[in-house]
């Protein structure tokens, strides 16, 4: 035994500096891969599988099989051409080698060093803005030793830390990162168990109770409800909603409402998935202002947007 710390390392599928959203001020946000969920809404498909995947660009395909010659699982790339064989190992050799770009590999595996050193080059942002990171997905607790530990030495740094949720996660998982988190945004989808499970694939019971334990144990803690036209902007179900909040969430006085958009829509696309949404309209205004009035009469402090 040499007694030499070994790095964990976490599989990411994005990462974008000087963001204005998900926290306070300026912020780099760091996007895990792998979700329990899968929303019919979902706006980063490809951050649902725990592995890398391959999106692929029809339109800038030139058919030259170049990718096909690289690819060590050739003869199932072939069968499956253009989409990716579930064997696909991630490996991206055929990424490399495609020159017109049609190829792109989602997923990459990061030291918690690595992302440090990210990070750390825009403190000089976080300070003049009162910002930090953000950690989100992706479900975050999926990779909660990694998370954890990456939170615990931005702490040390003195930067602000918050993690986004869906909140379905063992307690054990979601517990050691909540120690090295300022912020919480606790993501709710429908309060209604059998809904929930149509709409997201797993019920929500796990998901309410993790939001009762976690409320009170972090500084902040912020409830971000999404507003899907047709499937939870339902007057009922937002009356639920607030009554949970204001009833069940101790200290908990802040939800943002996000509006539907339909970008997951041209990656479910290039990911050869289906979209059940494809084609539904945005949210009317109107629509958002009723949900935002029906919140405000719980006492809560509500945000558009
Ligand atoms: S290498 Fe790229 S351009 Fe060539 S066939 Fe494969 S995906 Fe298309
Ligand atoms: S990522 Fe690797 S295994 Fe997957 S399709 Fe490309 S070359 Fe084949």
């Amino acid at each position: 035994m040499t007694g030499t710390h070994r790095e964990s390392t976490g599989l990411i599928f994005d990462l974008q500096r000087f963001s204005l959203h998900d926290g306070h001020g300026i912020r780099t946000l760091v996007f895990m891969k792998g979700c329990p969920l899968a929303c019919a809404w979902c706006s980063n498909p490809e951050s649902q599988k725990t592995r890398p995947e391959i999106m692929y660009y029809r339109e800038k395909c030139l058919d030259c099989g170049a990718c096909l010659e690289a690819c060590p699982h050739r003869e199932l790339l072939e069968a499956a051409f253009p989409r990716t064989p579930e064997a696909c190992a991630g490996c991206g050799r055929c990424v490399q080698v495609c020159y017109a770009e049609a190829r792109h590999l989602v997923g990459r595996s990061v030291s918690v060093g690595e992302l440090l050193a990210v990070i750390l080059s825009d403190r000089v942002f976080y300070e003049q803005s009162g910002g930090g990171v953000t950690v989100g997905g992706g479900e975050p607790t999926l990779q909660a030793a990694f998370v954890s530990e990456l939170l615990a030495r931005c702490r040390r740094e003195g930067l602000h830390t918050a993690l986004e949720t869906c909140g379905f996660a063992s307690w054990r998982n979601l517990a050691l990162v909540l120690k090295n988190v300022d912020q919480l945004l606790f993501d709710l989808k429908h309060m209604d168990p059998e809904r929930h499970r149509e709409l997201t694939g797993v019920d929500n019971a796990r998901i309410l109770e993790n939001a009762r334990r976690a409320a009170g144990r972090v500084g902040e803690m912020v409830v971000r409800f999404p507003l899907i036209p047709g499937c939870n902007t339902e007057a009922s179900n937002l009356h639920s909603l607030g009554r949970f909040v204001s009833g069940q969430l101790p200290g908990v006085r802040r939800v943002d409402l996000l509006p539907y958009h339909s970008t997951g829509e041209s990656k479910s696309v290039r990911l050869f998935r289906d979209y059940p949404l494809a084609g539904r309209p945005p949210l009317e205004r109107e629509e958002a202002e009723q949900a935002r009035d029906i919140l405000v009469s719980y006492g809560l402090e509500v945000n558009i947007g």
